[in-house]
């Protein structure tokens, strides 16, 4: 698979019990559906859940790294992220993954992302 954004092959790599796909160029990291469940499973954050509650902001011109359809564009909080409907892939942005960082605690993101995420970023 290759970053949305950039043609890096995205490489696949570990954070504590999750797993996922990172750009070595952006800092960038795609989860498919496996990886979510996954999340879920380690994390009790269903981000699926959340985000098939919310309505779709537009299409992103980013393109789904595994299965290369149009994503499209969801606010989680105030996270903007990329969301294939197609294969319920979801790519996090470097800058929207400090975001879910930041916000943790006082916003509706749980903390226990905000540790997934930061266990990525180091
Ligand atoms: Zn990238
Ligand atoms: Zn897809």
């Amino acid at each position: 698979m290759k970053c949305p954004s950039h043609s890096v092959d995205l490489v696949p790599s570990h954070a504590e019990e999750a797993f996922g796909w990172y750009c070595s160029k952006c800092s960038g990291l795609f989860l498919t559906q496996k990886e979510i469940q996954a999340f879920k499973y380690n994390y009790q954050t269903d981000i699926l859940e959340y985000l098939s509650l919310v309505t779709p902001q537009k299409i992103s011109n980013r393109c789904c790294p595994s299965c290369s359809k149009s994503m499209e564009m969801k606010m989680l909080a105030e996270v903007m992220l990329d969301v294939c409907a197609h294969c319920q892939g979801v790519w996090f942005d470097r800058n929207e993954v400090s975001k879910i960082i930041d916000d943790s605690g006082d916003r509706e993101i749980p903390t226990n992302m905000a540790d997934f995420f930061g266990g990525w970023l180091g």
